[in-house]
């Protein structure tokens, strides 16, 4: 059993090595089978548009790169991946894009996400990544049928954040806090997340991070590397970062300590770590994650949707890529759980989901 009881000792294990590392891993791995069982739930990812009005200074379609072609995705396109999904068993699927608030964008993620519930009877689950938009908005995508939605804070550190973004009235902190406040209240399963490596981000930062997903109370977490894009302004301090694979590492621990923090809810193991290592995603299973989210994007929108360099599976097939991962998956006595939605358990009592004593703080 691994204690986290404050703030030093989660610093510590985000820099262990050796023999303990082994441990964490155990621990968190054991954690998982014992809350969410050894399955991995599936999402196949649709990279609905690369149109942003943002310019967020680490990301590859940030509105201000013209060294790419803007797509939209065609209703038919969705509705094919979306069937795609549901006739492989994916259980659910993400619509995932650059952010858009106006009044065109709204309706038609609100009629594509009933089509959707239409086409499968109400089987997939829909998860949305759309970044901020009004109560609103948040409720209409929710009555149209979207249960789960994704709004990473990239990082908890104020000064952090404002460094990584632009300073004017698109990119601000206490926005993407009240968003995340809307999601819950307006009763989506919310997940949020940060990058792992950012410029000026220390461990304590990270630390910090963990600390603010479980004091919200977050259902879910996606979290990765920051991975440099040559199109970008974050570009210019390249030199300044962690190895890729110190990224890789710390992102492992990330995952590894927030099973620990919050054992019931659902961690996904990201794309940015597949893009270091070809089995990056499979390593966070091992250290206690739970989903992956398999690209189902048509192939040729892939390469326009490239928020880092090296972002894996472009021109790769889903079938042989899916193949390939639960055959790996078996290596850390996982499998994966077709057919299913796989919300987050709540933690509360009645379902066995209280995380330990020993690891609240
Ligand atoms: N536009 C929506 C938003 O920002 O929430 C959804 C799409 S956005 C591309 C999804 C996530 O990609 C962001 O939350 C961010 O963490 C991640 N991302 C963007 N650029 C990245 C980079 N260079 N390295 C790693 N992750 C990145
Ligand atoms: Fe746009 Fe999201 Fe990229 Fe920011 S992270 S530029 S909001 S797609």
């Amino acid at each position: 059993m691994i204690r986290i009881t404050d703030k030093q000792e989660l610093i510590h294990y985000l820099n262990c090595t050796g023999e303990e590392e082994e441990k964490l891993f155990q621990y968190a791995a054991q954690l998982r089978k014992q809350y969410v069982g050894n399955k991995v739930y599936l999402r196949g990812l649709i990279e609905f548009s690369n149109i942003c009005r943002k310019n967020c200074l680490y990301c590859g379609i940030r509105q201000e790169n013209s060294a790419l072609s803007r797509y939209e995705l065609s209703d038919q396109e969705v509705l094919t991946a979306a069937q795609y999904a549901w006739q492989g068993k994916y259980g659910s699927i993400v619509i995932q894009s650059g952010e858009r608030t106006d009044r065109a964008f709204v309706l038609r993620i609100e009629t594509l996400v009933k089509k959707i519930k239409q086409l499968t009877n109400n089987g997939l689950g829909i998860t949305l990544s759309l970044g901020e938009q009004s109560a609103e908005t948040y409720r209409r995508w929710l009555d149209a049928g979207a249960h789960r939605y994704l709004l990473r804070i990239e990082t908890s550190n104020e000064s952090l954040y404002k460094k990584i973004h632009p300073n004017d009235s698109l990119h601000v902190f206490s926005t993407r806090l009240k968003c995340l406040e809307y999601l819950q209240k307006c009763g989506y399963k919310t997940g949020s997340g940060v990058m792992i490596g950012l410029p000026f981000q220390t461990t304590e930062d990270l630390a910090d991070d963990l600390l603010f997903l479980k004091n919200i109370h977050i259902d879910m977490v996606g979290m990765g590397p920051y991975l440099e894009h040559e199109s970008t302004p974050l570009y210019a301090y390249r030199q300044s970062l962690l190895p890729l694979s110190e990224r890789l590492r710390l992102g492992i621990h990330m995952v590894a300590c927030l099973r620990i923090l919050m054992p019931h809810i659902n961690i996904a193991a990201t794309t940015a770590l597949q893009a270091i290592d070809p089995l990056g995603r499979e390593k966070a299973i091992a250290a206690g994650a739970n989903v992956m989210m398999p690209n189902i994007t048509p192939i040729n929108n892939r390469r326009n949707y490239k928020l880092y360099q090296n972002k894996p599976c472009i021109e790769e097939s889903t079938e042989a890529a899916l193949r390939q991962v639960a055959e790996n998956l078996t290596a850390c006595q996982c499998s994966i759980a077709w057919n299913e939605w796989g919300d987050p358990l709540k933690a509360d009592k009645s379902n066995n989901s209280t995380p330990p004593e020993e690891a609240m703080i």
